[in-house]
């Protein structure tokens, strides 16, 4: 039985890390966090409204499917939810012409997928079932959604994993929250002061050290911090810089099976919604899929902010890591230019505010989120069990559908605060 005096320190101040300490301060625990940024949120990076027009997110930004922890949350927060509505488009390299077509192999897809009881990779299950040059569309649909959806490696990616997924045509309920994901972290953030939880910025943790029961948490600067328990969430990544004890250590190695992903993200604000100007009815475009250097682009329909976000995932984003911000923006100019056959410096005109992220250039991410392998179960397993001591939290851990999103995390850091709670 915990004592209530317990002192614990939590790693991290994103959705899992503040969920967790909302849920242990409430119950009378005494927490600290330590983040390492000068902000909370983590890959919840909302940019500035004075920008952009309105708090548009530069990392998460949509709730997906049925999300039942974040909707809870939302709901206490006094949040809401905007559906996403609209067409989706794709550009073939010569034309645009709406999504939404069936693949004449999708029944067949279904049917092998459902049948499927072991699992291999979703590039071995492609060999496997659809290799016939018949099947190149399915393939390469798939190996996109793969790759720049999930930002996973087809080569790696557990197709048991994704099966739901593709099952489904891909997430049928799709949301934004009004006042972006940046509204959620300022309620959990202010939940967190409220019930005490002592919130430190600015504190890269490097070490955990145990002598004998006595537990303390080390920040790069050199700063210590006693404590009984801690909650690890940062991004797996970091994980593999923080020295552990060597019951956590051991743990921590089977992290190597769980994938990492990363994802490019540009944000375009125009001067006006240019892109309806084109031939076809775009009003109530959502996305937009190409084979472009920034592939995928989206609107923010219904709203009618004139902006058009650039989305790549997938290891081939390391093709563009030579790239500063200024680059990336270029990138997706000349990929709009490309899609929508005009010059990029005519684009550029009515350009207004833009920012661009690499995730994998993030110090305190190094990446975008996690996804499965064949072995990630019994890997989250391995991390999910507790030595009393060191306990992983965070995205990466949650053993649901939906792993690498903000429902993920904030799933996470309540099981991890209620497992605590339970001893
Ligand atoms: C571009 C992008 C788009 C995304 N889109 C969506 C989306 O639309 N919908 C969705 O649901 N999810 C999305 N996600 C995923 C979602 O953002 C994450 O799954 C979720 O926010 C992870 O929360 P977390 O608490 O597990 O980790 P994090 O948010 O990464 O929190 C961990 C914290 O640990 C801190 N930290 C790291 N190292 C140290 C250290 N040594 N010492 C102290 N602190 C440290 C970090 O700064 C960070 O604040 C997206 C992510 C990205 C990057």
């Amino acid at each position: 039985m915990s004592e209530p005096s317990e002192h614990i320190v939590i790693v991290g101040a994103g959705a899992a890390g503040l969920m967790a300490a909302r849920e242990l301060a409430r119950a009378g625990r005494r927490v600290t966090i330590l983040e390492a940024r000068e902000r909370c949120g983590g890959r919840i990076r909302p940019l500035p409204a004075s920008q952009f027009g309105y708090s548009a997110d530069g990392g998460a930004e949509f709730v997906h499917g049925e999300a039942p922890v974040t909707r809870a949350l939302l709901r206490e927060a006094g949040l809401s939810l905007q559906e996403i509505e609209g067409t989706q488009w794709s550009f073939d390299g010569a034309g645009l012409s709406r999504e939404g077509r069936h693949d004449p192999h999708e029944a067949e897809l279904q049917a092998v997928l459902r049948d499927l009881k072991d699992d291999l990779t979703a590039a071995d299950f492609l060999r496997r079932h659809f290799a016939g040059v018949e099947y190149e569309r399915l393939r390469h649909s798939i190996e996109r959604m793969v790759e720049g959806y999930d930002a996973a490696d087809p080569e790696r990616a557990s197709t048991l994993a994704l099966r739901e997924e593709w099952m489904d045509g891909g997430h049928a309920l799709q949301a934004r929250i009004n006042g972006g994901y940046g509204a959620l972290i300022d309620f959990l953030v202010t939940e967190c002061r409220g019930y005490g939880v002592a919130i430190r910025l600015g504190c890269a943790v490097s070490a955990i050290e145990q002598e004998g029961g006595a537990v303390a948490v080390r920040c790069a600067g050199g700063d210590g911090l006693a404590c009984d328990r801690v909650i690890l969430t940062v991004p797996l990544p970091l994980l593999r810089e923080i020295a552990l004890p060597a019951s956590a250590s051991a743990r921590a190695a089977a992290a190597d099976d769980i994938g990492f992903g990363n994802v490019i993200k540009v944000l375009l604000r125009f001067a006006r919604p240019w892109w309806r100007d084109h031939g076809e009815d775009l009003g109530d475009m959502t996305f937009l899929l190409s084979d472009e250097a920034i592939p995928v682009w989206w609107t923010r329909y219904p709203d009618q902010h004139p902006l058009l976000t650039g989305w790549f995932g997938g290891p081939r984003t390391a093709e563009l890591s030579h790239l500063e911000p200024q680059g990336l923006i270029e990138a997706g100019l000349d990929s709009l230019a490309g899609i929508f056959k005009r010059s990029r410096e005519d684009i550029a005109r009515d350009l207004v505010a833009s920012a661009a992220i690499n995730w994998a250039h993030d110090s305190f991410a190094r990446g975008a989120y996690s996804w499965a392998t064949p072995r990630t179960r019994a890997a989250q397993a391995i991390l999910a069990r507790s030595d009393g001591v060191v306990l992983f939290s965070g995205e990466a851990l949650y053993r649901g559908r939906d792993m690498g999103t903000v429902e993920a995390a904030l799933a996470s850091g309540l099981e991890t605060a209620r497992m605590i709670l339970r001893r």
